[in-house]
């Protein structure tokens, strides 16, 4: 055993959430470790959120290219393309390694250590890491769990041989004829669609009745449209058995009980992903939990004093910009600002074709908090931009409080639509009433206009419908 290190905040876990704590921390001189048993960078920039958008990209453009190649009504012709899905993979991952080194530089810019290793807690200020070549101890006076997240396995359908991961889905060597996706959630529904422009038969199974469950179902709609317009089998409702005796088909039951096989050279298993909180002595600590998570109050503190947790340890939802902005918090905390988690909204993008981007308040869920609210949508197919862009599927959708006009959420469903997040953050975080945005000039020709339009239409005077 080498010598006992000490800090003033450890970090467990290089992820979005981990690493921009340590950042912060470092900017604010509280002298901060951080360990990753991997690259830094998490399951986000190495296994998630950057590598599934390069593929969705990539596929995005080889499917333009087979359209092109059929008859563009742009004008455009081209001989049948090639994907050449190592070099795809190649261009990802120079992607992710961009990223990864760009983390471990910021890191040591701000005076961050980084210690390779994976870590195991002994008590609530030391933890022992296995660096490879020794243990290493190290106390600190704030830990921070920042752990992240692994794929939920199915018991009936264990990972392994054809039943694979998002993460092996990532780094595909070759595309299968047919891929079975279990879950028809975020992960499902975003590779799925790779999978099946890239040349796949795609066949979704979904345990509830609609793909995409969390999200409301006039949202959902256009995907489901898309999906069938892409030739992506759905199968809803349906309980997954396990592959059958040959291994060559996901056996399924529908809600009668009534069989099926769904053939299947691959199986993407993606019904979700739980909290890392086993394997590496956290257990000892007793820290109260919430389900599977760890279970903190809005400064992101677990029920043992100085013991601090974020992201996807601490539970849904599991989004990469909601772990980044509690490491940034429980950084000021530790350096003894005052702050609160308590963001107006948590945006969520939903990377299909078209995409889904939602903040704040659905009119469902409005009026289930007791809110007496009033919606209005604008459509793409009365938006020039959209027109230009040959995408005319979808809406804007804004959410305000009847008797003052307070914007309490936004939702769109589109192509591109993921780069409204930011307006429909802004308005919420800033306490947007409908007439702010209404009365703001949106550039032209632009999908911005239909949030404008929106917001208009709720006031009553849309322009362009
Ligand atoms: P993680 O990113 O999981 O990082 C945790 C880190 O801790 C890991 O690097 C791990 O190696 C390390 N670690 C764990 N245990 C130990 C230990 N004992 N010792 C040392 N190191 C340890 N979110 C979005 O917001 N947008 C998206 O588009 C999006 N797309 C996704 C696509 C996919 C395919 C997946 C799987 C996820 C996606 N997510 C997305 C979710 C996002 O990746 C997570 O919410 C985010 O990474 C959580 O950050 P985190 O810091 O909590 O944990
Ligand atoms: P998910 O929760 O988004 O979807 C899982 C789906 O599987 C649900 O629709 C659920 O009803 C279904 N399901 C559960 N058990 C099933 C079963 N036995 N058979 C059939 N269907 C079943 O989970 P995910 O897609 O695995 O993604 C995990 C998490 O990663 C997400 O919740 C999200 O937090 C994050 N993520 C985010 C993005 C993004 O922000 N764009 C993208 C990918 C992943």
């Amino acid at each position: 055993m080498s010598e006992t290190r000490t800090t003033t905040l450890l970090v467990i876990g290089g992820g979005p959430g981990g690493y921009v704590a340590a950042i912060r921390a470092g900017q604010l001189g509280v002298p901060t470790i951080v360990v990753e048993g991997r690259q830094p960078g998490g399951t986000c920039l190495n296994i998630g959120c950057i590598p599934s958008k390069a593929l969705i990209h990539a596929a995005q453009e080889y499917e333009r290219a087979r359209e092109y190649a059929g008859a563009s009504p742009l004008g455009i012709s081209v001989q049948a393309p090639v994907i050449d899905i190592a070099r795809t993979v190649a261009w990802k991952d120079g992607i992710v390694s961009r990223l990864t080194g760009g983390v471990e530089a910021l890191l040591k810019k701000n005076g961050v250590q980084l210690v390779r290793g994976w870590a195991r807690v002994l008590d609530g200020k030391t933890v022992e890491v296995d660096t490879g070549q020794g243990a290493q101890r190290i106390q600190c006076e704030h830990l921070l769990l920042a752990a992240g997240s692994e794929p939920m396995p199915l018991p009936s359908m264990p990972f392994g041989g054809k039943v694979i991961s998002s993460t092996e889905a990532l780094s595909p060597t070759a595309i299968p004829g047919r891929l079975v996706v279990v879950g028809g959630g975020y992960i499902g529904l975003e590779l799925g669609t790779v999978y099946r422009k890239l040349g796949a038969e795609v066949t979704v199974v979904e345990a509830q009745d609609r793909i995409l469950p969390t999200y409301d179902a006039e949202l959902t709609k256009p995907v489901a449209a898309a999906l069938a317009r892409m030739g992506v089998q759905l199968c809803l409702g349906r309980k997954v058995l396990g592959m059958n005796a040959a291994g060559d088909a996901v056996r399924v039951q529908d809600a009668s009980g009534a069989e099926t096989a769904l053939p299947a050279d691959q199986v993407l298993l993606a019904i979700g992903r739980r909290p890392r909180t086993q394997g590496w002595g956290l257990e000892a600590l007793q820290l109260d939990r919430a389900g599977n998570a760890l279970r903190i109050d809005d400064q992101c503190r677990t029920s043992m004093r100085n013991v601090w947790a974020i992201g996807d340890i601490a539970g849904e939802p599991m989004l990469a910009h909601r772990a980044m902005a509690q490491g940034e918090m429980v950084a000021e905390l530790v350096a003894g600002q005052r702050r609160r988690f308590a963001p107006a909204a948590i945006p969520a993008v939903c990377f299909t074709d078209p995409e889904i981007v939602t903040a704040g308040l659905a009119p469902s869920q409005a009026q289930a908090a007791g809110l007496d609210c009033l919606a209005a949508a604008f459509p793409f197919a009365a938006n020039g931009r959209a027109m230009t862009l040959d995408a005319t599927d979808g809406f804007v959708r804004v959410v305000a409080r009847r008797d003052n006009h307070l914007i309490v959420g936004w939702q769109a469903v589109g192509r591109g639509v993921s780069e409204l997040a930011a307006a429909f953050s802004q308005s919420l975080e800033m306490g947007a009433r409908l007439e702010d945005v209404a009365g703001t000039i949106h550039a032209h020709p632009t999908l911005g206009e239909a949030v404008q339009e929106a917001a208009l239409r709720a006031l009553g005077h849309a322009l362009h419908i």
